[in-house]
């Protein structure tokens, strides 16, 4: 007779890919979106644990960042963009929220993360988020805030419209694409917060940089930090 966990279990297998979002082997018992394989060998960039990091130094004069980590490294085509990619496709947002518990992890061990008091994810357009029916980064800010014990904040920093695809453009039009993509709401609100802002990837750093410009210009006495689960090899990597 199956008892009402069996069933519940069930209904989780069907509701939820048990296969690594990874490498897409099939889960065995104990293991949960990632296999213990890929758990293990995840393209770390230990940049929690490095205050003077690549990706923070990319953001040196450009905008007023305190600190700025990725969890992992991704490579074009490679199967930890692929992964992150499905969070926003496959309906995996449970998966992002794992994951976004093991950036959390990460960046409380660092302890350079220690002072922030508000999460916000990076938003999607009104649109967009209508259409795709959840914010990946959101559940990954949320993973975060499980480990951080803080407020995850979606309704301050609004996305004014889509940036178009940026891949065809030169880098001027690229700076012009993302300027003023983003507004505050209820600036009041931010003030004196130490703002953890969370994405899911890091690639070229334009996005961030606009979300961090709009905080900066609204709420003069907040601090922004940046964290996203994967940055480019290709741009923060070094020549690894
Ligand atoms: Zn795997």
């Amino acid at each position: 007779m199956s008892t009402l966990s069996d069933i519940l279990r069930d209904l989780g297998s069907l509701l939820m890919p048990r296969e690594c979002i990874v490498c897409r082997t099939p889960l065995v018992d104990g293991e949960r979106d990632l296999c213990t394989s890929c758990r293990y060998s995840i393209p770390l960039t230990g940049f929690a644990r490095e205050p003077d990091n690549p990706l923070f130094r990319s953001f040196w004069g450009i905008v007023p960042v305190e600190r700025a980590a990725a969890l992992f490294f991704f490579t074009r085509g490679g199967a930890w963009q692929r992964a992150v990619h499905s969070f926003k496709y496959d309906g995996r947002w449970r998966s992002a929220r794992i994951l976004g518990r093991m950036l959390g992890e990460e960046l409380d061990a660092g302890e350079l993360f220690a002072s922030v008091d508000l999460i916000i994810p990076v938003p999607l357009h009104t649109r967009r988020l209508l259409l795709r029916g959840y914010n990946q980064a959101e559940y990954i800010a949320r993973g975060v805030a499980d480990v951080f014990g803080c407020e995850v904040d979606t309704g301050s920093l609004v996305r004014l419209r889509n940036n178009p695809s940026q891949t065809q453009l030169h880098t001027d039009q690229k700076r012009d694409n993302v300027r003023e993509l983003f507004s505050v709401r209820h600036p009041g609100r931010l003030a004196g917060r130490r703002i953890l802002l969370v994405d899911d990837v890091i690639t070229s750093g334009e996005t961030m940089t606009a979300c961090v410009e709009a905080l900066a210009a609204a709420v003069p006495d907040c601090r922004v930090s940046v964290a996203a689960l994967a940055a480019s090899r290709a741009r923060y990597g070094g020549a690894q």
